[in-house]
């Protein structure tokens, strides 16, 4: 089987699991979006995901997603996601290129963003990143500074707060990843109810290849996947 037919074939396979635990939770698969996550593999591998149909790509370091977008410029239905953490010094470079910005994790990086988005005169949606597992090498907000967050970035007029970011602990399987995902939600919920103007929090992005499933059941909006897509095409 070539490449183009695997990626299909993966593609298929994680939207039916994302279907199935859809089901599951009484959710419906169109509340749930999938991110194909394409930092492991060149442009034209990238550009067989996007034939097969995927055009919300994720990249995590934004010089490699400068390089694709402009080699797969010719494919302009792509929509990027910077889902890595964001260097203040590429902000000018990669607003202009971004559908969604995934990983907010600092009050000086929300303000730079700001900034950044006037300089492109664009109003950019984001996600606040959340450090959900605890663990001191992972980015994000811890959960307690979120609310205070949230209250600043409804003073800045060039971004929008669409929701929250969060990335499971690598270590306890499924368990530890539900109890990170539900705490995110909780965090969420609770949010929600005194929430600023101008800020939403709708979006959930949660799970990656290994815990997908288990982050649909907790109310993922958007899950992030790369390997699962790519297994078997050599890369
Ligand atoms: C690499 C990456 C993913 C995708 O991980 P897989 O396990 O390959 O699916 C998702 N989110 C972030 C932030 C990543 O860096």
């Amino acid at each position: 089987m070539d490449a183009a037919d695997r990626i299909r074939e993966n593609i298929l396979a994680v939207r039916q699991r994302i279907a199935d635990a859809a089901q599951r939770s009484r959710r419906h698969a169109t509340d749930i979006h999938l991110i194909a996550v394409t930092k492991y593999v060149d442009a034209a591998t990238t550009a067989l995901v996007v034939q097969a149909g995927c055009l919300d790509l994720g990249e995590s370091r934004p010089q490699s997603l400068w390089a694709k977008a402009d080699e797969l410029a010719p494919l302009p239905q792509i929509r990027w996601h910077q889902i890595g953490h964001m260097q203040r010094n590429k902000l000018n470079r990669t607003v202009p290129y971004l559908h969604l910005l995934h990983a907010v994790d600092s009050l000086r990086l929300l303000t730079a963003v700001d900034t950044a988005s006037a300089a492109a005169n664009r109003i950019l949606p984001v996600l606040m990143e959340v450090n959900i597992s605890g663990d001191q090498s992972k980015s994000g907000f811890a959960p307690h500074d979120v609310a205070a967050a949230l209250e600043q970035a409804a003073n800045l007029k060039n971004l929008k707060v669409q929701g929250l970011m969060g990335m499971a602990s690598l270590t306890g399987g499924n368990e530890t990843a539900r109890r990170n995902f539900i705490a995110l939600r909780e965090l969420r919920d609770q949010l929600t109810a005194n929430c600023p103007d101008g800020v939403q929090l709708d979006q959930l992005s949660m799970g990656m290849s290994g815990d997908y499933e288990v982050a649909i059941e907790e109310g993922a909006t958007m899950v992030r996947i790369g390997s699962a897509l790519f297994d078997g095409v050599g890369h």
